[in-house]
């Protein structure tokens, strides 16, 4: 038995790698994609409208449905999800907090497992973080991501999910972004940078430096395709939850 998968954003860059990884996997069928931008197949697959969402999901049926989109188009298919009974695994970020509160109300119907990052590397930086920064009391940090020019928000999801590890192994620590002008560092501030050039997948870097010698925990993605293949490894293991809130980590455990 294969599980099957609506496909959002079917049409941008992520959509396409997911659809790309799901069409060579044996344990995964595709049973709708859609895109706001409906038209051309994409790998093979024929792209819908968004617009035809609700009735795919009762027509088509999928197990699960995968969204990498935009913040306001993620909690308006995570709600149409709810109301059909289909799981939701979602990697878009950028979500507000009112954002991330209507998807875990979708979490209250079916399971929704949401990801800033679905690669196992950021998994193990973000262990290492969660383990360097006690390790290195009174350490500088700054954090510095590098994204693709066509990137909407900033800093990454991905950064922020470093940021609120950073807090939680050494408590709350004011962010400053970005530095200008007379900007001397102050005792426990994590500086926050973001990059946006070329076609870069994303790159994260945690430097913590003190006491004569620093420590650069750096991560980079070579292409799109890692995060799509842990999405899909999310989808699979998703498919027979219960309804409720999942972390990447869950799949990974
Ligand atoms: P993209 O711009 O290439 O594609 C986005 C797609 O969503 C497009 O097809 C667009 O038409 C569609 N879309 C956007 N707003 C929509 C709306 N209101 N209604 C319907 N469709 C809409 O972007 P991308 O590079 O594929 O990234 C998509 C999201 O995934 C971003 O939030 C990005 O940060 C996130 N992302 C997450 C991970 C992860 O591992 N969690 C990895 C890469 C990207």
């Amino acid at each position: 038995m294969t599980v099957s998968l609506g496909v959002t954003g079917a049409t941008g860059r992520m959509g396409g790698e997911v659809l790309a990884a799901a069409v060579d996997r044996d344990d995964l069928s595709v049973a709708f994609a859609v895109s706001r931008s409906p038209g051309d197949e994409v790998e093979g697959v024929a792209v819908e409208g968004a617009a035809d969402f609700a009735d795919l999901l009762a027509s088509r049926a999928p197990d699960v449905v995968v969204d990498f989109t935009g913040p306001g188009s993620c909690i308006e298919y995570a709600s149409a999800c709810a109301e059909a009974g289909v799981g939701f695994v979602t990697g878009t970020t950028g979500l507000s907090e009112g954002g991330f509160d209507a998807l875990r109300e979708s979490a209250s119907e079916v399971p929704v497992l949401y990801a800033s990052n679905f690669s196992r590397g950021i998994a193990a930086l973000r262990r290492a973080v969660r383990e360097a920064v006690p390790a290195l009391d009174g350490y500088d940090i700054e954090l510095t991501e590098t994204h693709h020019n066509a990137k909407r928000d900033a800093p990454s999801g991905t950064a922020l999910t470093i940021l609120d590890d950073i807090d939680e192994a050494r408590g709350e620590s004011p962010r400053v972004h970005g530095r200008e002008g007379e900007a001397p560092r102050s005792e426990g501030e994590v500086g926050v940078h973001a990059r946006r050039a070329g076609d870069i997948a994303g790159e994260h870097e945690v430097l913590l430096a003190g006491n004569h010698e620093s420590l650069s925990l750096t991560h980079r993605a070579g292409s799109r395709g890692v995060f799509a293949a842990g999405a899909l490894d999310a989808a699979a293991w998703l498919s027979d939850r219960d309804a409720g809130w999942y972390d990447f980590t869950e799949v990974l455990e």
